[in-house]
């Protein structure tokens, strides 16, 4: 199996790059991607892991972008590390999440239900590189006492429009995709089928959108077989994976279970190479 989407402790995932590849080794996956929100931190440790393990390493990486208030999750795959314009780009992504996790956890103090701030803002500093976010916070509360687990932390406090939500500010999807583009990369847009309708997935493509992710575990069987009917028709190369974040984040493990088969892969990566890529 090939798995294009996964996370590690550089954002939201409880596997470090290393943890994460053996994981992955045990599942039985032949290609994997990190795909990290905002960062590209995870890359050079989690290709060294992957090619002790004899594993295909893609880089990636999950960007956040905004539509008229809502996130949608963009990945690129092939990025250049190197990129200077994505790296100040991702920069200024971290930066606001690092503003939104403080306006969130001043909330939750007026909210009562106090967290301390200072381990999460510690771990994210210029240097690391690591991208906050709201899991971050879910689990201090959940540590705190406050809520049971992460679920219950989004439901009652940090889901959109609940009492500690705090907007997002950033770029667009168009300007997401061509930010990925420009870095050498190839930007598909991640699980669709949670937008919940197809009106900015059709804009998407208009605009040159060159990928989609098929496979996802929120997408079941009649929504994998509409995007890759749509990929088919449109023209579009396809993405797939397990979006593993780890057990301890209270999402469903779908590592080995979720991915793509060889032969849709195939398509990607010879674009990829036709673009210049090496494994
Ligand atoms: P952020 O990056 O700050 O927007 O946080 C979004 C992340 O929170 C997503 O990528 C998910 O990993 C996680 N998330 C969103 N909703 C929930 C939920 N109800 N339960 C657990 N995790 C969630
Ligand atoms: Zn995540
Ligand atoms: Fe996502
Ligand atoms: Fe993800």
């Amino acid at each position: 199996m090939i798995d294009l989407h996964l996370h590690t402790t550089a954002s939201d995932g409880s596997a470090s790059p290393e943890a994460l590849v053996e994981r992955a080794s045990a599942a039985g996956i032949q290609v994997l991607a990190v795909t990290d929100h905002d960062t590209l931190a995870a890359l050079p440790a989690a290709r060294r892991a992957a090619r002790a393990a004899a594993i295909e390493f893609v880089p990636g990486i999950e960007i956040t972008a905004i539509d008229r208030g809502r996130d949608v999750h963009v990945l690129g795959y092939f990025v250049d590390a190197e990129s200077a314009e994505l790296a100040e780009f991702l920069a200024r992504q971290r930066t606001d999440r690092r503003r939104r996790v403080i306006e969130m956890i001043d909330k939750l103090d007026r909210l009562g239900v106090p967290v301390d701030p200072a381990p999460i803002l510690a771990e994210a500093t210029l240097e690391t590189e690591r991208a906050l976010g709201r899991p971050m916070v879910a689990a201090a509360l959940v540590a705190a006492g406050h809520v049971a687990d992460f679920a219950e932390a989004f439901d009652r406090y940090l889901g959109y429009g609940r009492p500690a939500f705090v907007a997002r500010v950033g770029a667009s999807p168009g300007e997401v995709i061509a930010t990925v583009d420009r870095a050498g990369g190839v930007a598909s847009l991640a699980h669709p089928g949670k937008l919940g309708d197809d009106s900015l997935v059709d804009d998407l493509i208009e605009a040159g959108l060159p990928a989609i992710e098929v496979y996802h575990p929120d997408h079941d069987a009649d929504v994998s077989d509409r995007y890759a009917r749509l990929a088919r028709d449109r023209r579009l190369l396809m993405t797939g994976g397990s979006d593993y974040h780890g057990p301890e984040t209270g999402r469903i493990d779908a590592l080995g279970r979720v991915g793509l088969a060889p032969r849709e892969y195939a398509g990607l990566r010879a674009h990829a190479v036709a673009r210049g890529w090496r494994p």
